[in-house]
Formats: structure tokens, sequence, C-alpha cells
């Protein structure tokens, strides 16, 4: 069955002519969004963005917090950064143009080799190595890689280049997209209808789903930390923005700690952001960074409607909060603070 994205880039009218902007605009932002990220994750996000910021120059001239706000949500924030930060090169340096050429591509903010291919290929039909996870999966099977992965993505990459077409380059890039998406699936590939049926290794030796070999990932150590949720009587939270850079960058969060393995509950009032009778609320909210779990303590407390907010930080309606930059883990946060609050 055809994933969203391999329908979207189906029903694309078929490849950019030069100077066209929307095909390239759409297959950029596609493709940034879809890294690490599921399609079904992906497709709210994609559509809002292209209603939002229809084309590459009302991305560019959006303000940053607009272009963070949309993002909330969809995790990787410094894709969102870079997405603003290409669109504005894009504009500024192209004339609102995206180029053609890999190297060029390659250039802009948050364009690597990946996108930097899908791009090329997909939507100007350049000859460019297109590797994304499904194409890793099929190439591994077909020629029986025994090498573990990320160790072997160079053999793999170079083995994929030597079957790229002169003609019709973006054709087998997405072609082989497809067929690690829907034919070559992880646990069970449906080798019979398969185009590479017969002269793939994997399928020869009877254990195509063994591959590929990966190298055993090691688990991030735990980290702890205390949020602080503040209620005002008009219902209002405090909030403040993350520094610019690190992770969450620019993101909005509730007051808090540092996270870190060696967190000593004992010392987390010392940060709270005013001084109000804060509840320590039973158990705690679990979340799970691509680097580390985090476990967070929260604290929660009401104060009149007079109160002002520390330098720094600021009251937000709660009404208002789907405005803000909020990532997943202070959603959770707030979330569970407003269900467990002390009467
Ligand atoms: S023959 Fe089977 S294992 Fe080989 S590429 Fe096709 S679906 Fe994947």
């Amino acid at each position: 069955m055809l994933t969203w994205y391999d329908r979207h880039r189906r029903t694309l009218p078929w490849r950019a002519k030069p100077g066209e902007t929307a095909i390239p605009y759409r297959v950029w932002l596609s493709e940034i969004m879809l890294q690490q990220t599921t399609v079904t994750a992906v497709k709210p996000y994609f559509e809002k963005f292209l209603t939002l910021f229809p084309d590459v120059f009302a991305l560019a001239h959006a303000p940053a917090e607009a272009v963070m706000s949309a993002w909330a949500g969809l995790g990787y924030y410094s894709r969102a950064r870079n997405l603003h930060a290409c669109a504005k090169a894009v504009v500024e340096i192209h004339g609102g143009v995206f180029p053609a050429d890999q190297d060029a591509l390659r250039a802009l903010p948050g364009i690597g080799d990946y996108t930097s291919a899908a791009i090329a290929s997909i939507a100007f039909n350049r000859v460019a190595t297109v590797v994304d996870g499904n194409v890793e999966r099929v190439m591994s099977r077909l020629y029986a890689v025994e090498d573990p992965l990320p160790g072997s993505k160079p053999q793999i990459k170079s083995l994929t280049a030597a079957l790229v077409p002169d003609d019709r380059p973006g054709d087998f890039a997405q072609a082989m997209m497809d067929l690690g998406a829907t034919l070559c699936s992880p646990k069970s590939p449906s080798c019979i209808l398969c185009p590479f049926s017969g002269s793939c290794m994997g399928q020869a030796r009877g254990d195509a789903e063994t591959f590929p070999r990966k190298t055993p990932k090691k688990e991030g150590q735990l980290r702890r930390g205390a949020a602080f949720v503040l209620l005002r009587d008009d219902g209002a939270i405090l909030v403040r923005t993350r520094p610019e850079k690190g992770l969450l960058g620019a993101m909005t969060e509730v007051p808090g700690t540092d996270w870190s393995a060696d967190f000593k509950p004992k010392d987390a009032l010392a940060h709270a952001p005013v001084d109000v009778d804060w509840v320590k609320l039973r158990g705690q909210v679990r979340h799970v960074f691509t680097h580390f779990p985090l476990e967070l303590t929260i604290y929660a407390a009401r104060c009149s409607k007079r109160k002002n907010a520390p330098k720094g930080a600021r009251f937000v309606s709660l009404d208002a909060l789907d405005q803000e930059a909020l990532p997943s883990v202070m959603k959770k946060a707030i979330a569970f603070a407003l269900e467990n609050f002390p009467q």
C-alpha cells in the first residue's frame, strides 16, 4: 500500500522547470520534516506549513516565533530553525529559486548529503545517490551486506550509486524508496512481487529479513530534573523561552532545573522561579529524547492574578498556549500538573 508521502510525491506536477519554485519547495519541506519522523506524524504539519507559508518567500519573511510555533510538537527543533534559515538563504542568495545542483543545495542551512541528493534527484531529475533508511534496507539485502550500520553506510552508498541510471534518476530514487517502504518491509519482505526477485542475495540465502545488520545501540543515561508549573487565578501559566542554542533551543518551557544524571531532588526548590507555596506532585513525567530518557518531578502552585512574572519569564493564558512553541515534554509536564493540581 502506498504511504501518504509516496502518493504526495507522485501527485506533484512532474519535475521542476527552470526557475520554478513550487515543486522544489514542497520536496525540500517534506524531506526536512520526514527526517527521523514518520509520515503519519508529518502529514498534518506539512499541510499546516503549506497553508501558513505557501511558498519559500512566505516562509523566509515569517517571524521566527511563527515558524517555531507551527513546528511545535514535531520534535528535533533544530530542523525548524534551519528550515527558516534555509528559506531566507534561498530568497537572499538565489532569488527564491532552489538551486538544482547538489553542491549548491548542500551549502544551504540544514541540507546535508541525503536531502541535497533527494531534492536534486526528485525535483530536478539530476543524477544523485539518494539513500534513506528504506534504501539502506533494500541494498543491504540485495547484496547481503554483512557489515553493520552505521559503519556500512559508505559501502551501501557506493553500491547504490553504481545502480543510478542516467535516464530518469529521479524515478529510480523514488522507486527504490517506494520499494523499501512497501515490498521490502523490515519484518516480512514480499520477495515474490519484487522486481529484484531472483537477483537478490538476501532472498537467495533465505534470511533477507535479518538485514541490515546493526551495531547494538547504547542507551543514553537517565537524566532527571524538576519543572515548576505556576497557575495564576486568571488562568495564566508562567513560562519562559529556552536559550537560543542547545536542546530545544528557543522553545517555550515552564521554569525548571537543569536536567542531569546527578540531579539532587533536595536542591530542586532552590531553582523555583518565585517564592510561593510549591507542592511536589506525586509521580513523574517521563520523556525519551534521542540520546537520553528524562524523568521530571513536577512542582505546582497557584498565585494571585496580581502576581507579576519574574525577569525572563511571562504569564500566558492557558487558552493561548497552543500558539506557543511548546515541545512535547513541556506539554506533558503542563498536562500532568493540571490533572494533579492541588485543590
Ligand atoms: S527480493 Fe525481497 S529482500 Fe530482496 S530487495 Fe526484493 S523484497 Fe527486498
